[in-house]
């Protein structure tokens, strides 16, 4: 739809004005009011919401998130996905969680109200309230903006996906009506799922919180205001202009700390806040420089750290669940009262939930049908951080004589599983957390750390960027991510992306057989000469020609190129390529000497390969040595992880 031209005097004047250095389009703008009642575990809040129609059709309904009735009854979708459970947390049958909007009306007009009803676009489940649509008295025209009053009164459950209480800590994330992102002409607005994450516009929040004076508060952004107020309570105001998202938290057992964190290149000068439960200040330093870590790694490798404020919140002991867990400007690590040095579980989590703040809270990914675009990128980007701040051989686990690197621990959490899914499907139709968790996470973070050796660390690191800065404060697809890789390599990509993103199934190539026999050299009247094999009489004894065969065969269905190394004894080498392509090929070689053994990808390219153990064969096996046991204790590991249906 073309814009008229008043349209585009109103946009230049909006340009040249100050307020307009934000640095996303600012599609809604909240200004919500909330208030905390401990004692009944409930929350009441007055939203009001400006919403820009930013398509060029116009929008007669609108749709949003109510996510806390996830928590409602058995009966939500969220709860028949689980059965209850997350991550391991059961649900408590006693506090459930809800949130009921009591009046919704456009400000200085209509009351909307009458016309909310529940709707479930992704399963028809009649008993799923997580996403409600009112009917607008009239159409919202392409550019122009509607703005709501919502008043809302929610229950929280007890924590134990991300969201509610324990005791009398509170993680507040999800928690007030969120309107849906509008695209393509329609809404992009899905229920709350078990094994998904969130997706939603860029904009504004000023958010007043008001609570008991006794509690200690955190919140997405910064603060700006405080003030005490009769009761006994106390009103903080909190402000944060391009995040789509806003979560806080109250506990009166956490300690504050503020930190500066300072860069001088690329420039970063943010607030490092941490909010620690007093059960676990032992990890305070842990956490620190963890965050520290992540500030800088994802500020170099992939663009400065654009907010004011960073917040990391320490769940108190009963409230785990609520750990490990992002919302812009803030997020949930974990520890536990004892944790040795060497389990590095505190720096992962901070360091991942820190870096989702780039890859969905920045970069703003649509966690319901391309999780991996989040999850994977974010493991990949943990992956390296850690690999960097506590070396590459035992990043994660490093204890006695478990030794365990975080690319170790993906690879491992892959190999053994089926092939069920591709890492690109909407997240909810997964087999199962367990498919969705592995492909989403894992096996998308393997995908880039195999693509990274395959066109070399600079290169990747010039895909990383470009992705960033092409589509910070946007909403990228997977094909955009595929579009800034091949823009920055300069290479084509699709084969590879293809069969990464879209195959359920799994590289593995494998040394199929090897075979080493002596020829018999010519002997005989040939055109009516006697030839003699050299060598046959004379000194040294007779000459020996071996026909030395090494067959390569792929197993899976990704077809990569490889790299074949054929070592005979006496060590001399050579080295073979193949397309990869046929389900075989066979490479044969003629000489004097024996053929000792042969490798597949000697360079160790394809990290993605399910099963290093078939890389590689030799001719006459040899009892023991450390390489051979390695990759029989690798394949007993294997084996072990597909008993457990990991
Ligand atoms: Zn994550």
């Amino acid at each position: 739809m073309r814009k008229s031209p008043l349209f585009l005097v109103a946009a230049v004047i909006a340009l040249m004005s100050p307020a307009r250095a934000s640095l996303s389009r600012q599609i809604v703008r909240y200004d919500i009011q909330v208030r905390l009642a401990p004692e009944t575990k409930s929350i009441q809040g007055r939203e009001v919401l400006s919403w820009l129609n930013d398509a060029d059709v116009p929008v007669s309904e609108l749709r949003f998130h109510l996510y806390l009735n996830a928590f409602k009854n058995n009966r939500s979708t969220f709860m028949k996905e689980s059965g209850g459970s997350h991550r391991g947390f059961k649900r408590d049958e006693e506090n459930w969680g809800s949130i009921d909007v009591t009046r919704i009306q456009i400000k200085d007009g209509a009351d909307l109200t009458p016309t909310l009803e529940f709707v479930q676009p992704d399963d028809r489940n009649p008993d799923d309230q997580t996403v409600a649509r009112v009917v607008l008295p009239s159409a919202v025209k392409p550019q122009e903006s509607v703005v709501l009053v919502i008043e809302f009164a929610a229950k929280l459950p007890r924590v134990f996906a991300r969201s509610g209480f324990s005791g009398d800590f509170f993680m507040i994330g999800q928690w007030f009506p969120k309107i849906g992102v509008w695209s393509k002409g329609q809404w992009n607005c899905h229920q709350y799922h078990a094994h998904s994450e969130f997706f939603a516009d860029f904009g504004t929040f000023n958010v007043e919180i008001t609570a008991p004076e006794r509690f200690v508060i955190g919140a997405t952004g910064r603060r700006t205001a405080e003030r005490k107020n009769p009761d006994g309570t106390r009103t903080l105001t909190y402000v944060q202009e391009d995040v789509h998202d806003f979560a806080w938290t109250a506990c009166p057992d956490f300690v504050e700390y503020r930190e500066r964190f300072a860069l001088a290149d690329p420039a970063v000068d943010t607030e490092m806040i941490f909010l620690i439960h007093r059960a676990h200040l032992n990890s305070k330093d842990r956490y620190v420089r963890s965050l520290r870590q992540g500030l800088e790694f994802y500020s170099r490798h992939y663009g400065p750290y654009p907010y004011g404020t960073i917040t990391l919140v320490d769940p108190a002991p009963g409230g785990t669940a609520a750990g490990g867990m992002e919302y812009p400007t803030l997020f949930t690590s974990m520890t536990t009262s004892y944790m040795p040095a060497g389990v590095r579980m505190p720096e992962m989590v901070t360091i991942h939930e820190f870096g989702h703040g780039y890859w969905y809270g920045i970069v703003g990914s649509n966690e319901f049908e391309e999780a991996w675009l989040d999850e994977g990128i974010n493991s990949y980007s943990e992956a390296k951080a850690m690999a960097q701040y506590y070396g590459p051989q035992a990043s994660l686990i490093d204890y006695g004589p478990l030794r365990v690197s975080d690319i170790q621990y993906q690879r491992l959490s892959v190999i053994g599983s089926g092939r069920f899914d591709p890492i690109l499907r909407n997240s909810w139709e997964y087999l199962n957390g367990g498919s969705y968790s592995l492909n989403v996470y894992s096996k998308a973070s393997l995908m880039l750390l195999t693509l990274e050796r395959y066109l070399g660390q600079e290169t990747m690191d010039k895909i990383m960027k470009t992705y960033y800065e092409r589509w910070k404060f946007r909403h990228p697809t997977s094909a955009d991510f595929v579009q800034a890789a091949e823009d920055a390599s300069g290479q084509d990509l699709k084969w590879f992306f293809d069969q990464a993103l879209n195959s359920p199934d799994k590289l593995d190539y494998a040394v199929g057989s090897l075979a080493s026999e002596e020829v018999d050299l010519a002997a005989g009247l040939f055109n009516g000469k006697l030839v003699t094999p050299p060598g046959a009489k004379g000194k040294g004894g007779p000459a020996v020609v071996y026909r030395n065969e090494v067959v390569i065969v792929r197993k899976g269905e990704w077809i990569v190129p490889q790299d074949i190394l054929i070592v005979l004894e006496g060590g001399q080498t050579i080295r073979e390529t193949w397309d990869g392509r046929d389900r075989y090929k066979r490479f044969v070689t003629f000489g004097p000497r024996r053929l000792d053994y042969a490798q597949i990808d000697p360079d160790n390219r394809w990290l993605i390969d399910a099963d290093f153990s078939n890389n590689s064969m030799r001719l006459k096996p040899r009892p023991g040595g450390p390489r051979k046991l390695a990759l029989k204790v690798t394949a007993w590991f294997q084996t072990l992880l597909s008993l457990a249906g990991i």
